[in-house]
């Protein structure tokens, strides 16, 4: 990677600043750019003084810019939680859509090779099980988390659509839920949810009866994952993820377990169109990257349990990222 440059997009954010960690230190330039609606710019601040880091304050909603050659696109950014969904749908949509279709555009310019963040959710609310990159999905278009789903099919076919007319380089990995440090506290995702409510010795909020499943990755094996697909020269979407399936009440015990936290569980409404199982089918990834997680959840719970711990009050009792706000239709 030396001497190579890559753009992250999202790169404030939880999976683009550990891709900024990895870029780096495989000796590449990282041109890093985020609209910092749901990033926060302490998710990289270690990376200002190097001068092979760069960061712009920018939506790629909007025409991209970047001067100079680029031999790596990676493009990440995206609000990623269905609680985000729901406050941002328009930015959601856009950034899947509009932004994706600028990045496919600078990179034709640059003649770089593209990645793209896709998502399990391209799987809709499944009917097959576990998921392959095979199956078509079962999404509802106009439910509160189309939003996200259809701008990240929007984005698989578009990206499809520039390397088959373009001849462009592109790579579409499909991330299954991962989790680790730097996730956004309250960003309403089941990991974060669970730590902050144990921490401030709130109850449990499981949705529905728990019954539902997921299959989490830690962060340092999904990263290697994305790159050794970045890498490859395998143009049909990828399945990144761990398979080792939880219910989500299990998931909720383990977390108690962990934290010795004193706290009940109390069940709220499910929401909209929530999968009730997942778990990828990584068969692909073994056979075409020689790929598979090797961080067992509970190393991975205790990393991401420490650094929740280090943060302090204010970031453990704030609602809302601070350039959230604004964006927020009350
Ligand atoms: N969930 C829950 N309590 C919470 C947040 C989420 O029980 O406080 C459930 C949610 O209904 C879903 C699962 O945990 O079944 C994972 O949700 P998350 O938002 O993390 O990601 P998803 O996989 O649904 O995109």
């Amino acid at each position: 990677m030396k001497g190579k440059r890559v753009l992250i997009t999202g790169a404030a954010g939880f999976l683009g600043s550990h891709l900024c960690d990895r870029f780096m230190a495989e000796g590449a330039e990282v041109i890093a750019m985020d609209n910092l609606i749901t990033g926060d710019l302490k998710n990289i601040e270690h990376l200002f003084a190097d001068e092979r880091f760069s960061f712009y304050h920018h939506d790629v909603s909007t025409f991209v810019h970047v001067p100079g050659h680029l031999d790596y696109i990676m493009h990440f950014a995206s609000p990623a939680s269905p609680i985000d969904y729901l406050k941002i749908p328009i930015q959601t949509l856009k950034v899947g859509s509009l932004g994706t279709h600028n990045l496919l555009g600078l990179a034709k310019a640059k003649g770089a090779r593209i990645l793209v963040a896709s998502t399990s959710e391209v799987y809709g609310d499944p009917e097959e099980h576990p998921q392959s990159e095979s199956y078509w999905g079962n999404v509802n278009p106009i439910g509160p988390r189309g939003v996200y789903d259809e701008a990240k099919r929007f984005q698989e076919a578009m990206t499809m659509a520039y390397h088959r007319f373009h001849g462009l380089e592109t790579r579409i990995v499909r991330i299954f839920n991962t989790y680790g440090p730097r996730m956004r506290l309250n960003d309403g995702r089941v990991l974060p949810a669970f730590i902050g409510q144990a921490l401030r010795g709130e109850d449990f909020t499981v949705f529905g009866d728990g019954s539902q499943t997921r299959s989490f990755c830690y962060v340092d094996d999904l990263v290697e994952g994305i790159y050794r697909l970045l890498m490859s020269d395998v143009v049909e979407p990828v399945n990144i993820g761990n398979p080792d399936e939880i219910t989500i009440r299990e998931f909720a015990d383990e977390i108690i377990a962990l934290t010795d936290a004193k706290t009940k569980i109390s069940y709220e409404a499910l929401p909209h169109d929530d999968p009730k199982k997942r778990r990828p089918d990584i068969a692909k990834a073994k056979a075409l990257l020689d790929w598979k997680p090797k961080v067992h959840r509970s190393e991975g719970l205790r990393k991401t349990l420490d650094y929740f711990r280090q943060l302090d009050e204010e970031d453990l009792y704030k609602k809302e990222h601070k350039h959230f706000e604004k964006y927020i239709k009350r």
